[in-house]
């Protein structure tokens, strides 16, 4: 069963039609990169997945099931997510932020789980009492996977996660998550306009163009002729 199947996925705007019409299925495990120009519609598909964004048409299923019937809470719950902003609450300490997802529909972490997230994205789990201006873009969008793990999601999306970073803390930061995808068994989504980047991480590359999906290739295949 698909992880993430998108059903004639259609998404407008008042003047813009944004998504034309997607039609796709997500494998568990894959790492699939969403590539195209700015507007294209990548980072409006991704945003039906969790209900960032709903649909004017067609459906998004997740786990076999129609995104709109399960209860929100349960959904996000199982869908980690990366912002392109970063978004850190900045009168909030970095563990405060990673807890908010849980602390929202009143769950609390279990102790230590907060210094493991930390470590999993190689910072210090001292950096869990600091605030978030107190650290680097590059530490301040790791504590963004950190927190987008802080559930233990199956499915990790991710909007432009590095656009903001320099050259090697980019590198540094990609093959983290790289890394985390592997280990956590995750199935992870990332947008990004970075072909190269794309390449480099995913095991599957989607093109988009003007609202539509115009190739789906394998990275080997495109770089080997495999
Ligand atoms: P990408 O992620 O590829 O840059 P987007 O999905 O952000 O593309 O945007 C696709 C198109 O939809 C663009 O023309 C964009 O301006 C438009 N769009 C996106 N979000 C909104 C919104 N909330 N309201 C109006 N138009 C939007
Ligand atoms: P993030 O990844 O943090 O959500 P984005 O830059 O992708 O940040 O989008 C910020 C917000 O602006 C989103 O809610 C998106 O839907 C909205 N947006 C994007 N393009 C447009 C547009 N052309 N008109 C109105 N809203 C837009």
């Amino acid at each position: 069963q698909p992880l993430v199947e998108f059903r004639e996925v259609r998404k407008s705007y008042e003047t813009t039609e944004a998504v034309a019409g997607v039609s796709l299925t997500i494998a568990p495990g894959e790492f699939v990169a969403l590539v195209g120009a700015s507007g294209s519609g990548k980072s409006t598909l991704l945003k039906t997945v969790n209900r960032l964004v709903d649909p004017s048409g067609g459906t998004v299923l997740f786990e076999g099931e129609p995104v709109e019937s399960l209860p929100l809470a349960a959904l996000r719950r199982r869908i980690g997510y990366v912002f392109q902003s970063i978004g850190l609450f900045p009168h909030m300490t970095v563990g405060e932020n990673i807890a908010i997802g849980p602390r929202l529909v009143g769950e609390r972490l279990p102790e230590g789980r907060i210094a493991r997230l930390l470590e999993l994205v190689e910072l210090d789990p001292a950096m869990a009492a600091r605030l978030p201006d107190e650290l680097s873009g590059g530490q301040r969008q790791r504590v963004g996977v950190a927190r987008a793990l802080a559930n233990d999601p199956h499915l990790l999306l991710m909007d432009e996660p590095f656009g903001a970073l320099d050259p090697i803390t980019r590198d540094a930061l990609g093959e983290r998550v790289r890394a985390l995808h592997a280990d956590l068994g995750l199935t992870t989504v990332m947008v990004t306009h970075d072909m190269a980047e794309a390449l480099l991480l995913a095991d599957r590359v989607l093109v988009m163009d003007g609202g539509s999906i115009v190739a789906d290739e394998n990275p080997q295949a495109l770089l080997h002729g495999a």
